[in-house]
């Protein structure tokens, strides 16, 4: 049986941390566009706030930030795109990202939805809408 809303985003977010400290921390394994945007969006969220970031994981996202360069959040909330469910179009910093399949949805959408078991909305995905 596939389930996987059984993997939350923080064990997610936790095991890429981990393949690549064991890696050896190459730049190849590091998060960048939208996987970025997810895990940085999920460190500011109630939900990732809830659930906490061990040091490896801490470190994979601050030097991810640093290699895609200082302005790379702005550049990304800068952008347009459409809700995923009710196919209006926001600034990028308006919407929510699905930490699991990377979908778009609006704060209204996201608040008729389900709810993930530390308090995010949760993507129909089994991911954590989060932004
Ligand atoms: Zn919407
Ligand atoms: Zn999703």
């Amino acid at each position: 049986v596939n389930r996987p809303e059984a993997v939350t985003a923080r064990e997610e977010f936790e095991s890429a941390a981990a393949r690549w400290d064991e890696a050896g921390r190459p730049g190849d394994r590091l998060l960048r566009g939208w996987r970025l945007l997810a895990l940085y969006c999920w460190s500011t969220s109630p939900g990732g706030k809830h659930d906490g970031m061990s040091p490896v994981l801490r470190e994979f996202l601050r030097v991810s930030e640093r290699v895609e360069g200082d302005d790379w959040l702005d550049q990304m909330l800068d952008g347009r795109d459409a809700c995923a469910r009710c196919g209006e179009t926001y600034h990028i910093e308006n919407l929510k990202v699905c930490t699991r399949c990377h979908a778009t949805v609006c704060y209204r959408c996201a608040a008729a939805g389900p709810t993930a078991a530390n308090g995010n909305p949760a993507c129909r995905c089994g991911g954590e809408l989060v932004g």
